[in-house]
């Protein structure tokens, strides 16, 4: 083996004997990067390798203990295919998943594959031409690998060329903050708290906005409120003291022959030897008034002969942190941008960027940091966001892909079987859950573990199809988990499920159906572990109760998961692990427009219920201007005299906020004391203890309120089938989805029910969002609507936990290019699922990049 492997393996045994805790090395794994990758190079190790080996131990320390495990085992093995004899050695390092389960497809096309060629030195960045083919004279190992694969499909040139250019940026690009001219361990400490470590971090630290002082105007045709540069020359400068000398404001005066400017700094003395009559110089800001004249206060400013960067163009505007200022900052971020945007390799082939037309990565990034023009800062925003969905599908397809290779359970039942238990439901399926049952009929007897997501509106009954696909696997012979975000909903599938499964009919007993949650008793929890581990309980519901390490199956195969975003990547996935690659199915009443669902939840199959159960009269939606809030008041009023029950919903809880609109708090005082002194109120808020929440929730559901003022807390699914009348104050405040799931708290009963909007101010009556909601019941439309008024950056954001904060530039770009990204992900997939072909050896690497450490994202 070579010494630099062999260095390797004993520095990641060591590492599996420290428990993986990133001390076989002093200072961490990486630290080691710095004289290996030098070494491995000397050894003739390829740069497929290398490059493995350097971006998996970057982020090393980043990752959890067990990530770490997975990462150096992966690692291992990446390097075993290239060097069988380093596979074979240290056991330890064997990754266990994949001993069990080979991907023959995988290893078949590593052998065939052959290892990347190795340039000498690139010489010139700029040479296009075909280079000669590398000589054998370089070093033996090398060589003979070389020999040994046969040569089927030799890498085409450019890449290999870019390759070569690629072993040298990485490298560098990893380097410390320090390495900067003007930023020492202090400042790499405050840059540090803005995740910037290398200079590779740097380029990828984009501006939070930028501002555009790109218009040159002369002075005399300047406009009060403008935002503008103006080149000048000073005429004057004056201190003069302000507030009986408490402070003082330097005037300067500029001139640049179409008229005069006066512009001003308060309390900085020391600018005022930095202005010098005669000197030009270019200020950059608003324009203000005062007395009547146009001035400008404390404007951007800098001498014009200097490069332009703090005015006169597009601004780039950072987020900061203290010590840092926007000025230092950018002018750190323009040398690192000038010096090594243009020299970073784009990873993404030339075929997709043609076919998608986008700006290669230098251009995007030096111009997403210092634009040219607003055209070309687009294009630089399109590329990044491009890449953002790419690597995000390709990803979320390869976990796709992953979890159908592993084998799951069979669980088939007859025709009969379930037409006899749709005959003891307390009503018939419509037509969506039925599709949506035989989906989940399908993938339990597929032999694949099942991925799928049911969406479907507020009420559209998703919890009966959750407890037909349990019943199913629990026929079976196995066990079911369910898991809810609250414990109010956890009982409330409970007594769903008993009522369903459990009834009349039913194959279960109650006994085998249990609840668990936070305050379920001490002896009730011990009988349910008890149950649970020896198999006489079948099905538990609970809230994050049934994940605790004591909750222990017998034979856990089905796992639901409700409202499946108000949950992280580990407490699905340790639901999840509780059982043997177990079924499952997650649920959400959050409408996605099915342009974007491909590729938010890519990695699961999906089946909508987009049919309500019959009997459901609409919801009629009114908007009412501020001043008609009595006629809400008669209404709900009315209503609550006929035996229903009402909501009132405020944006905030008191009125501690600038914002003017009202407040549950603040408003509950007036109604229960002027309004509705008569009637039951309670009131609900995100402030309250969670038990006193659940308590006020349930007393209104066994109707000891009339009407339940409340923040946005009552917002997950709970059913009051008697509620009839939601009113939602300050709903201008709302966004579509959170109206809509806010009005899914009625219309739950067969009586008529009503939702009404009182925007904060009667302008916004006209709210578009507002009429949308009066137009239409459904979800999907909205959710379609809410696309094209916001954008994609909150449905980007649904899927939170795991990787939605990586999406800098995707949710502010269009659908239309994550469309694109996505067909380009999927068509590159089906080619080179992956990414073992020499030309997409780039990409694998910054697809490795993007995803280290973001783990299991279902
Ligand atoms: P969600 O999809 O919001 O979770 P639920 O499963 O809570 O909806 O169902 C809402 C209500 O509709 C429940 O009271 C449930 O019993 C009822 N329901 C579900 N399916 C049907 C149906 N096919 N016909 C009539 N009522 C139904
Ligand atoms: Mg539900």
């Amino acid at each position: 083996m070579q010494p630099s492997l062999e260095k390797l393996r004993k520095f990641f045994r060591l590492e599996h004997e420290n428990k993986y805790q990133n001390t076989a090395i002093i200072g961490g794994l990486a630290k080691m990067l710095d004289y290996w990758e030098g070494e491995a190079r000397a050894d003739g190790i390829t740069e497929e390798v290398i490059q493995a080996v350097v971006s998996r131990l970057r982020s090393y320390e980043k990752i959890s203990p067990d990530g770490r495990a997975e990462s150096l085992k992966g690692l291992w093995k990446r390097i075993g295919d290239t060097y069988p004899e380093a596979g074979q050695k240290p056991k330890q390092a064997q990754p266990q998943q994949t001993q069990q389960q080979p991907r023959p497809q995988q290893q078949q096309q590593r052998q065939q594959t052959p290892p990347p060629v190795q340039e000498e030195k690139p010489e010139g960045q700029q040479s296009q031409q075909p280079r000669p083919a590398p000589q054998p004279q370089q070093s033996q190992p090398q060589q003979q690998q070389r020999q040994q694969a046969p040569r089927q499909n030799p890498p085409p040139r450019s890449e290999a060329v870019v390759g070569a250019k690629h072993s040298q940026t990485p490298a560098a690009l990893s380097a410390a903050l320090t390495v900067l001219q003007g930023v020492g361990p202090r400042n790499a400490e405050s840059l540090e708290k803005l995740g910037l470590q290398t200079l590779g971090d740097m380029l990828y630290y984009f501006p939070r906005r930028y501002e555009d002082y790109s218009q040159l105007k002369p002075i005399q045709s300047l406009m009060y409120n403008d935002v503008v540069t103006v080149l000048g020359t000073v005429q004057s400068v004056h201190t003069r003291p302000i507030r009986g000398g408490k402070s003082s404001v330097i005037e300067v005066i500029i001139g640049d022959g179409t008229g005069s400017l006066r512009i001003s700094y308060f309390n900085q003395p020391w600018l005022s030897n930095r202005f010098k009559e005669g000197d030009a110089i270019s200020v950059s800001g608003k324009i203000d008034q005062y007395l009547g004249r146009l001035v400008m206060n404390s404007p951007d400013w800098e001498p014009v002969e200097v490069e332009n960067l703090h005015t006169n163009r597009i601004v780039p505007i950072y987020s900061l942190t203290e010590r840092i200022t926007q000025k230092w900052l950018r002018g750190q971020m323009n040398s690192v941008i000038t010096y090594w945007a243009p020299a970073v390799v784009d990873a993404l082939p030339e075929t997709i960027r043609r076919a998608a037309q986008l700006v290669s990565l230098g251009e995007a990034l030096t111009q997403v940091h210092f634009p040219d023009s607003q055209a070309r800062l687009k294009l630089a925003r399109e590329r990044l966001g491009f890449d953002e969905i790419f690597y995000l599908q390709m990803g979320v397809m390869r976990q796709k892909r992953d979890w159908k290779s592993v084998d799951g359970r069979r669980f088939p039942v007859s025709d009969e079987w379930l037409v006899a238990r749709l005959g003891t439901l307390p009503f018939t399926l419509t037509s969506a859950q039925l599709t949506s049952l035989d989906d989940i009929r399908k993938d339990l007897d597929s032999g694949k573990p099942m991925n799928r997501l049911v969406q479907g509106d507020v009420g559209s009954g998703k919890t009966v199809v959750a407890a037909l696909g349990a019943n199913i696997v629990i026929s079976g012979g196995a066990q079911a988990a369910i898991m809810a975000p609250t414990s109010i909903l956890a009982e409330q599938h409970y007594r769903n499920f008993i009522n369903l499964l459990a009834g009349d009919g039913g194959t279960m007993s109650q006994s085998e159906i249990r609840l668990l949650v936070g305050n379920t008793t001490e002896s009730e929890k011990e009988a349910i572990r008890q149950g649970l581990q020896d198999g006489s309980i079948k099905i538990v519901i609970g809230t994050h109760a049934v994940i605790e390490p004591d909750v222990l199956f017998k034979d856990l195969q089905f796992v639901v998961i409700d409202e499946q975003h108000r949950f992280g990547v580990e407490q699905r996935a340790e639901l999840r692990s509780k059982g043997t690659n177990p079924h499952l199915l997650v649920m959400t009443a959050t409408p996605i427009p099915r342009s974007l669902a491909l590729t938010v939840f890519g990695d699961l199959d999906i089946s909508v219920i987009d049919v309500m159960p019959e009997g459901r009269q609409p919801i009629t939606t009114f908007v009412l201007r501020p001043q008609e809030r009595e006629r809400a008041y008669t209404l709900i009023r009315g209503q609550v005299k006929n035996g229903n029950q009402a909501f009132i919903v405020y944006p905030l809880i008191d009125e501690s906020e600038k914002i003017d609109a009202r407040a549950a708090v603040d408003d509950f005082e007036t109604l229960s004391k002027q309004v509705y002194p008569d009637l039951k109120l309670g009131l609900l808020h995100g402030r309250m203890k969670p038990a006193e929440k659940d308590e006020v929730m349930l007393k209104f559901r066994d109707k000891e309120f009339d009407i339940l003022v409340s923040t946005t807390v009552i917002e997950v699914g709970v059913d009051v089938p008697n509620s009839t009348v939601m009113l939602i104050e300050g709903a201008d405040r709302f966004g579509l989805a959170q109206l809509h799931q806010l009005r899914g708290r009625v219309g739950r009963g067969s009586v008529q029910s009503t939702c009404l909007l009182i925007p904060t101010r009667e302008d916004a009556t006209e709210n578009e969002r507002l009429q949308a909601m009066a137009t239409t019941n459904s979800g999907f439309e909205l959710a379609d609507l809410d696309l094209k008024l916001r954008g994609p950056g909150e449905f980007l954001g649904t899927r939170q936990a795991g990787y939605a904060t990586t999406l800098k530039m995707a949710s502010i770009t269009d659908v239309k290019l994550i469309e694109k990204a996505r067909e380009q992900a999927q068509a590159l997939f089906e080619r080179d699922p992956e990414l073992s072909q020499p030309e997409h050896a780039l990409l694998a690497e910054a697809f490795e990049r993007f995803w280290t450490g973001k783990g299991d994202v279902s």
